[in-house]
């Protein structure tokens, strides 16, 4: 059997088709073009799904299930979206609309995006095996899902896990949530080229100018090439923004020590050169130390792809679950 997956974005809708192992078989994507009616972005999700299994020659008898990611408060109880203020979405039944337009009557699944994800890495990614995993997508602003105990843990109102908006720095910088000095105004992407601004303006001679320059703008990427090419302020930076991420990290695993702490999005991209002085960092920082076995930090393996797969393994995880 396959399963669908669905990653609905404010800016496109992927659907992907993945096998019982959670293997991408196929995906195809179409533009949100928001704002419109959220009935006519589910028959696009539905129309997108078909052209997909026409594609892959397959027919909906072998579809097991579908599951659906959605950006904002879900309630995967009741297969509502509570509000997605990307979408312009308040109590809207994603689930009772799916399963209305499916052409043959499956299991639908919905759930919050980087919950999806972060089961997406659970099941078949950087945390497999691992019986617990808070997994951090690290982009505009910092996405987190939780999975304890096999399952995951979104709170009794639907609304937790959100670690992006933990406090870090008391009356620090503006959120767009409203509170101020949060992690992810921080720790995001969007943090970090601020931090490169601020240090380029103070720093005429630095590397990062020229690196900016050649890269048409100034990004995520800046201070780590400049670091690389040897430039001090650059490596300063990188300094200051792990020591940003290694205290939000540390105050995760102060709270919940899981088994595991995994780091996508963008910045992931860096590999060895962010996990090991970053594992430095919040092993300094941690409760009662780091002499005992604690959360292992890890790199994201699916990519953009972990919305999709962990939708299509939503049925999984429920059965997981009962
Ligand atoms: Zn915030």
């Amino acid at each position: 059997m396959v399963h669908l997956g669905v990653d609905l974005g404010g800016t496109g809708i992927k659907v992907g088709l993945v096998d019982d192992e959670g293997k991408l078989l196929g995906s195809l994507s179409v533009p949100t073009n928001l704002p419109r009616p959220a009935q006519a972005i589910c028959e696009d999700i539905v129309k997108t799904a078909a052209q997909l299994l026409e594609q892959k020659k397959i027919g909906w008898e072998q579809v097991e299930d579908l599951g659906a990611g959605a950006p904002g408060t879900v309630n995967p109880d009741e297969g509502i979206v509570i509000h997605a203020v990307n979408l312009g979405w308040w109590d809207f039944p994603l689930r009772e609309e799916l399963t209305r337009l499916l052409p043959r009557e499956i299991p639908v699944y919905v759930h919050n995006d980087a919950n999806v994800a972060a089961a997406g890495e659970y099941l078949v990614g950087s945390a497999k095996g691992a019986a617990s995993a808070v997994v951090l997508t690290i982009g505009t602003g910092i996405g987190s899902g939780i999975i304890l105990n096999h399952r995951i843990e979104s709170g009794h109102y639907y609304g937790g896990g959100e670690f992006g908006h933990m406090v870090i720095v008391q009356g620090g910088r503006p959120c767009n949530c409203g509170r101020k000095g949060c992690f992810e105004a921080y720790a995001s992407a969007t943090g970090l080229i601020r931090l490169t601004q601020e240090e380029m303006e103070r720093s005429p001679e630095s590397l990062m100018h020229s690196i900016a320059a050649k890269q048409g703008k100034v990004s995520g990427r800046t201070a780590f090439d400049a670091m690389r090419a040897g430039d001090e302020v650059g490596k300063r930076v990188v300094d200051l923004f792990l020591d940003y991420l290694a205290c939000g990290i540390a105050n995760i695993i102060n709270a919940l020590q899981p088994e595991m702490i995994c780091i996508g999005g963008g910045i992931s991209k860096e590999g060895d050169t962010l996990l090991k002085p970053l594992t430095e960092k919040v092993n300094r920082e941690l409760y009662g130390g780091s002499q005992r076995p604690t959360t292992r930090l890890q790199i994201c393996t699916l990519g953009n792809d972990a919305g999709m797969i962990g939708a299509a393994m939503l049925g999984r995880m429920q059965q997981a679950k009962d």
